[in-house]
């Protein structure tokens, strides 16, 4: 039975898929605090939620430490994650992974708290063997644009795992693959956000590359029904878990289907593929579907149709 007093603590709350996270853990009858230095997030996202009398937002950087406040998990979710974004200011992004997870598990190694990290698929670079299963290495340039990401995320998990050898501390580690939906920064960069919001405009969709490269796109919602099963398992599984959609997609199937959906015989603009872009990426889930059920429902069109209507009203 969950204590009835117990406290959620959601950094990155005001990201896209930290406010998403606030509403569930606030639905569940959690009293949730949000903390998030508004890098990247931004109170739009959960303007809904302030006034809510189980809901708090404190503003601040994790790299300075967390909020003094009591909290039976922490939900670690503060990072800018748009390779835009990310490589904007790239050693804030790497300070933010590693210092950060730093901070977060000191705290839990006190307190006793549950921790949950939101690692990436990014930590398997541009891959060697598809689909990813949780036992694959990885293939990361650790010089390149993306490392600060890349490199600080795979540090992140390494304190982790060390947090729990050492202190015994109950850290779930879910490894995040490409998610969408309403909330998504129109100008984060990503592709299904560029092209909803270039779509809508009328404009033309930027493809990087030749557009052959794959992604596979999970909507948030079932996105966060992964974290809360990871986080709702009696014990922590004993490594990192992937969590995202196998449905793949090559980056012009998507421009396809997004111009279908939003803006009918709009025009490819063909720019040049940034360094060390992935070229495949699909989730091997069967680690998460043995351990919780997990299993992703929305197919990509309705997500998108969702996501479409959220960009007409909110961006
Ligand atoms: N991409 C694209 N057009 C855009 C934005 C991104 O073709 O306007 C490509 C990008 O090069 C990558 C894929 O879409 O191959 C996914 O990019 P995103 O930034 O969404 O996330 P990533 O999976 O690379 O972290």
């Amino acid at each position: 039975m969950r204590d009835l007093s117990h406290t959620s603590l959601v950094t990155g709350a005001a990201g896209f898929l930290g406010s998403h996270l606030c509403d569930r853990l606030l639905a569940r009858g959690d009293n949730v605090i949000g903390f998030d230095n508004l890098l990247t997030g931004s109170m739009a996202k959960i303007s809904h939620l302030m006034g809510h009398q189980r809901f708090a937002f404190i503003e601040g950087d994790l790299i300075e430490g967390l909020p003094d406040v009591d909290a039976a998990e922490i939900y670690n979710l503060a990072c800018a994650a748009s390779p835009l974004r990310y490589q904007a200011d790239p050693v804030h992004t790497f300070r933010t992974s590693v210092i950060g997870m730093y901070n977060v598990l000191e705290r839990a190694r006190r307190t006793g708290a549950r921790v949950f990290q939101a690692s990436t698929s990014e930590v398997y670079g541009d891959p060697e063997i598809h689909p990813q299963p949780e036992t694959y290495n990885g293939n990361v340039n650790p010089v390149g644009p993306r490392a600060c990401y890349d490199e600080g995320k795979r540090g992140a998990e390494t304190l982790c795992f060390d947090y729990k050898r050492v202190h015994g501390v109950d850290v779930r580690v879910a490894r995040i693959f490409n998610t969408y939906g309403p909330r998504m920064g129109g100008d984060d960069g990503r592709v299904v956000s560029n092209l909803i919001a270039q779509a809508l405009q009328g404009g033309s969709l930027t493809i990087y590359g030749d557009g052959s490269q794959t992604r596979s796109f999970c909507y948030v919602d079932d996105l966060i029904d992964g974290f809360m099963g990871l986080m709702e398992l009696p014990a922590a599984p004993a490594g990192p878990v992937n969590l995202g959609s196998t449905g793949e997609f090559t980056i012009m199937e998507l421009a396809h289907i997004v111009s279908a959906m939003a803006g009918a015989g709009l025009a490819f603009e063909m720019q040049q593929l940034p360094q060390d872009d992935p070229q495949q990426r699909k989730p091997d889930i069967s680690l998460a579907h043995a351990l919780f059920g997990f299993a992703p429902k929305i197919e990509l069109r309705e997500g998108l149709a969702r996501t479409i209507d959220h960009f007409r009203t909110a961006n």
